[in-house]
């Protein structure tokens, strides 16, 4: 892989992405209106009445769908940005940075952003011509166009992405009615500028210059992951059409200008390609314009375009195939058996290490410290009781227990008993209920000296 040589303190070269079609610019189109769709659809979403996806950031929660996190469950969201990591270790491992080219929003907006300026100023050639022309009212009227369209898609944009950390139909209804709070206002406004700065300037220097992935990637990738890659050995020496000594590359230079990062495939795989596959769509019609076969530039890998097997199955991906599925049986088991009240007692020795006290009406106690975690969307009330105990009450807790969405509660209490119990250990259990005869227990045990 060619090693990053650009000079990152050098002024940018603007890139002037020329439009190619073809049949994967067919399938990159096909995902991004899939994936934009979801994006749009999935903040509006209902789960039990409430937003199915929403990181409540004010209220320290996290909806997704059924399930609700809380500070406390961090561990699942641990879990998850582990298994994310994972998966796209393997991905990379297998197709190389197919994320990139076919599911990145960076990517995906860029383009839509792209397609707009395309229909306002024109392709690359007119588009490399209005900027290098003097400003007149022609010139004007297509840029203020853009940026009034470009104003519309981010404005759309900052409001979707705001509304993944805000209840996006209370966002919807401050607009209609013109009573924006101020956190609406400036969620909206924030996102909204970082849409219109990246999709719109920044662009290919975010996946040059920024995105940690494409630095790691030299790590992910080995001589059998799916590349686009340019085949060498079939392209070289390359030369005019006219010339009888040449590759199959005319050197027309149309994989180069359809590159959105300004690079040519033919270096070799660079840090800067983000498998957009739009060289390949852009050498595939040029072959056929010269009835040679497809595939000068081409998904392949290191070794294929090498002319050696490329291995799928290697250990690296079957190391990471078998810890993702440890992975995601263990998020389903803790999903599956995660219950949406939580309890737990311990036993708690005063000091002087008596483990027992008689009371002065003459009953046993045993001290314990209890914590409840109320897991759900909505406030509770929860009752606790000692069962397997006979004539067992709790003195310390004011039944029902209120229970805030999200709150743990502690508290000391001492389980008392009636004195006739025999001596030794009583194995019992807390257990926690709420309204609708949801019950958790725990396990312990009363101690008779
Ligand atoms: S080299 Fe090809 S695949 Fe890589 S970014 Fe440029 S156009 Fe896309
Ligand atoms: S588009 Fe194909 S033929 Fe033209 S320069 Fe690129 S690799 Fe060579």
């Amino acid at each position: 892989m060619e090693l990053p040589g650009t000079d990152i303190t050098a002024p940018r070269k603007k890139v002037y992405p020329r439009h190619v079609e073809g049949r994967l610019r067919n399938l990159r189109t096909f995902f991004s209106i899939l994936l934009q769709g979801l994006l749009f659809l999935i903040p509006w979403l209902q789960w039990e009445g409430r937003q199915a996806m929403l990181a409540d950031v004010p209220g320290r929660k996290l909806f997704l769908f059924g399930l609700v996190l809380h500070p406390q469950d961090t561990y699942f969201l641990h879990l998850l940005l582990i298994s994310g990591a994972i998966t796209l270790f393997l991905v990379s491992a297998i197709a190389g940075r197919m994320w990139c080219g076919y599911a990145c929003p960076q990517t995906i907006f860029t383009q839509s952003f792209l397609m707009v300026e395309r229909w306002f100023e024109g392709d690359r050639a007119a588009r490399i011509r209005l900027d290098r022309s003097p400003w007149n009212a022609e010139k004007l009227a297509r840029k203020l166009g853009k940026r009034a369209a470009w104003c519309v898609m981010g404005g759309w944009l900052g409001f979707t992405f705001a509304g993944y950390f805000l209840p996006i139909r209370e966002m919807a209804a401050q607009l209609l009615s013109g009573q924006v709070s101020t956190t609406t206002g400036l969620a909206m406004a924030f996102f909204t500028a970082i849409s219109l700065f990246d999709f719109g300037y920044f662009r290919e220097q975010f996946c040059c210059y920024l995105c940690p992935y494409a630095r790691f990637q030299g790590a992910m990738l080995d001589s059998n992951s799916l590349i686009v890659g340019y085949d060498a050995r079939r392209g070289e020496p390359r030369g005019k059409l006219k010339d009888p000594a040449r590759g199959s590359c005319i050197d027309c230079g149309m994989c180069v200008q359809a590159c959105p990062t300004g690079i040519d495939i033919r270096k070799g795989l660079q840090l800067e390609c983000i498998a957009c596959t739009a060289c390949v769509d852009a050498c595939d019609a040029v072959m056929d314009k010269i009835e040679q076969p497809r595939g000068l530039v081409r998904y392949s890998s290191l070794n294929g375009l090498e002319g050696k097997p490329t291995r799928v199955l290697r250990p690296r991906v079957l190391l990471y195939s078998a810890l993702l599925l440890a992975l995601g049986s263990l998020l389903v088991y803790l999903v599956w058996n995660r219950s949406p009240l939580g309890v737990d007692a311990i036993r708690v020795v005063p000091p002087g290490g008596q483990l027992a006290a008689t009371t002065p009406d003459g009953r046993i106690s045993n001290v314990f410290k209890i914590n409840l975690i109320n897991r759900l969307a909505v406030p509770e009330q929860v009752w606790i009781e000692a069962e397997g105990l006979e004539g067992a009450e709790i003195v310390g807790l004011q039944a029902p227990v209120q229970l805030k969405s999200g709150q743990v509660f502690e508290a000391q209490v001492l389980v008392l008993v009636p004195q006739k119990m025999a001596r030794g250990s009583h194995p019992f259990r807390f257990q926690a209920h709420n309204q609708k005869d949801l019950k958790i227990s725990k396990e312990s045990s009363f101690f008779v000296p």
